[in-house]
């Protein structure tokens, strides 16, 4: 048993409590303590923000597939291309979380020193929730844009009046500082839910809501079965033709301008389970444009003024991208993470996988 009870069947943890078991996980795999430390630092945050489809429910896909070497552990990002404002970076399948830091800590001081950046990271193991990166820039006080795409894996997305799928979720980010507040991040999937979710509800054996999915012959379906049983469905691009184009566009940044390779037959494996992120970042330093104190001061004036609209009927407050999040981080820093029993079993059963210390797993497991 866990740290607590949620619904039905469901167990709700302690952050910290979730943070030490996947930084042992991560160990007892071979992972370095700095590495253990930036995996469970991205993912426990991603659930503390209500993001559970990038939290550690990834963690036995991480291990399956550092175990294949689909995730190599302890890789460092490394430039491969350097045109002083335009850099390629290679994660050479290192982990998102360590490798997608490096490449923002790099394109960070060059966007300092240029006024912008625009950095092609490639080849990186799954970079998880994007609002992560955008977070990193805008702490440095930088505006960035991200577009992502994924390879390796199965496609997953149909594109906007298909019935199949061609892609992935292909998510997209923009975060914006604010002067002595927490940044705007505006931070998504471009398909209608992200596949994370899918698997949720796959794990508690729930059904969907109406309009997130086609089954194998393009009908509406709310099973999410249908992504895991062949003949597969596929997941619907959001926004309809707007969202459609808005997620062939990120394979198009991500994928083709950086050299890291679009979603095709070329990058698809055949038992679909790598997960290869590219992106496409954009940071920029806001002082080199307007000015600091220009943007900061109109960045305040036009959010007051989109907060100040009145609500619609059953709407408490008009919210901006990132508050929602936030929110929850305060609920669930309080109650716990709740985490579905299916997913918690996966985890434990990855922590005996690794051999991670049997006697520890029922003390982190919080029984
Ligand atoms: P989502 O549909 O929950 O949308 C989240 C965005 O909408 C956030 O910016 C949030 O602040 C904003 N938002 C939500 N409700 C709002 C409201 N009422 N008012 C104002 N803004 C509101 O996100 P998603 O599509 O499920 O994506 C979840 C996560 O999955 C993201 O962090 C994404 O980066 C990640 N993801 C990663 C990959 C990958 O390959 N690494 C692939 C897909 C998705």
């Amino acid at each position: 048993m866990a740290d607590g009870q949620g619904a039905v069947g469901e167990v709700r943890i302690k952050p910290d409590r979730l943070h030490r078991f996947t930084m042992a996980i991560c160990r007892a795999d071979g992972s370095s303590d700095q590495e253990a430390k930036l995996i469970a630092d991205h993912l426990v945050l991603a659930n503390l923000f209500g993001h559970d489809s990038h939290g550690v429910g990834m963690m036995p896909h991480y291990i399956q597939n550092t175990v294949s070497g689909a995730c190599v552990r302890n890789h460092h990002a490394k430039i491969v291309r350097d045109n002083g404002a335009v850099l390629v970076i290679d994660g050479g399948a290192g982990y998102g979380q360590v490798v997608a830091k490096e490449a923002m800590d790099i394109g960070i001081e060059r966007a300092k020193k240029n006024g912008v950046c625009v950095v092609g990271l490639i080849n990186a193991h799954h970079i998880g929730r994007i609002g992560h990166w955008g977070e990193q820039c805008a702490r440095a006080g930088m505006v960035s844009t991200h577009w992502v795409n994924v390879h390796g894996h199965k496609s997953l997305v149909a594109p906007f009046g298909a019935a199949e799928a061609r892609f992935t979720t292909n998510p997209y980010c923009t975060a914006v500082p604010r002067k002595g507040k927490e940044p705007i991040v505006l931070d998504f999937a471009t398909s209608q839910v992200a596949m994370g979710k899918v698997r949720v509800a796959n794990n508690k054996q729930i059904q969907m809501e109406p309009g997130l999915m086609i089954d194998a012959e393009g009908n509406p379906t709310t099973d999410p079965g249908t992504m895991y049983n062949a003949p597969y469905g596929a997941i619907l691009p959001f926004g309809l033709h707007k969202g459609g184009g808005l997620a062939v566009i990120c394979d198009l940044l991500a994928g083709a301008l950086t050299g890291g390779k679009t979603h095709s037959p070329r990058t698809i494996k055949k038992d679909g389970t790598d997960i290869i992120n590219n992106m496409l970042s954009i940071i920029i330093d806001p002082a080199s444009m307007g000015g600091a104190e220009f943007f900061e001061d109109e960045v305040e004036n036009f959010i007051g003024w989109v907060k100040s609209a009145k609500p619609q009927p059953g709407v408490a407050e008009v919210l901006t991208p990132g508050e929602p999040e936030r929110a929850r981080r305060v609920d669930r820093e309080k109650n716990g993470v709740p985490i579905d029993a299916t997913t918690w079993q996966q985890i434990v059963d990855t922590a005996r996988k690794v051999r991670l210390n049997d006697i520890d797993i029922p003390q982190m497991a919080g029984a």
